[in-house]
């Protein structure tokens, strides 16, 4: 397996882990782009959000629900981006789906 995440998730390529489960394995960015940024992955290899289907939606589920999950461990009283890049367009480098939990300053609106 080639896939740089599915690396990360099975730990052969080293991380910071934030936060695991039986579905999801999430991890500090390696270039944070605030201060708090962390990436959550699902185990599954899945590509991108563009090659989910329907029996994906309990899985987009828990991942939403992890990174708000992290954020309240994290505490971000004043809230938080969750950001999925999608796609050459969306800016997705890695293809294997992520979710981005930045916080910890303001984030400007609209993206680049
Ligand atoms: P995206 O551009 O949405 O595909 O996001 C990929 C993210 O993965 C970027 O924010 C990178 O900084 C991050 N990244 C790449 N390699 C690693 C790594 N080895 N460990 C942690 N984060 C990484
Ligand atoms: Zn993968």
């Amino acid at each position: 397996m080639s896939c740089l995440f599915c690396k990360i998730v099975d730990g052969s390529i080293p991380s910071t882990a934030v936060y695991q489960d039986d579905q999801c394995y999430a991890f500090a960015d390696i270039h944070p782009q605030a201060p708090v940024h962390v990436l959550i992955a699902p185990r599954e290899h899945i590509v991108s959000l563009a090659d989910t289907n329907p029996d994906d939606c309990a899985l987009l589920g828990h991942l939403l629900w992890a990174a708000a999950e992290i954020a309240r461990a994290k505490g971000l009283p004043k809230g938080y981006r969750v950001v999925v890049n999608t796609g050459p367009d969306g800016g997705q480098t890695v293809d294997h789906l992520h979710v981005h939990l930045l916080g910890g300053r303001p984030l400007t609106w609209p993206p680049g």
